[in-house]
């Protein structure tokens, strides 16, 4: 693929970008300061969405282990008082 040189467009909406834009604008991704924090408010709603779905399945996993853990000690105890009983 080649590359093509002086233009780009908007990350946001993908309108075609001056040359002029982008040697004197410090957006030069973006057509404008709104799509520029757009962009970025969409990036850092993505980047929490994943965040909190993978904190919320460490949470259940160490949910689990903790209750796989009790089922396992339970029933070692149990087994042990019925060897100690007999
Ligand atoms: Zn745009």
């Amino acid at each position: 693929m080649q590359k093509t040189h002086g233009l780009s467009h908007c990350r946001f909406c993908g309108k075609k970008l001056s040359a002029l834009r982008m040697l004197f604008s410090s957006e030069s991704e973006f057509c404008g300061k709104l799509h520029r924090f757009e962009y970025a408010q969409k990036q850092n709603e993505l980047g929490l969405a994943r965040l909190l779905e993978g904190d919320s399945r460490t949470a259940a996993e160490n949910r689990w282990e903790q209750c796989a853990r009790k089922i396992q000690s339970t029933e070692n105890s149990e087994l042990v008082s019925s060897v100690a009983n007999s």
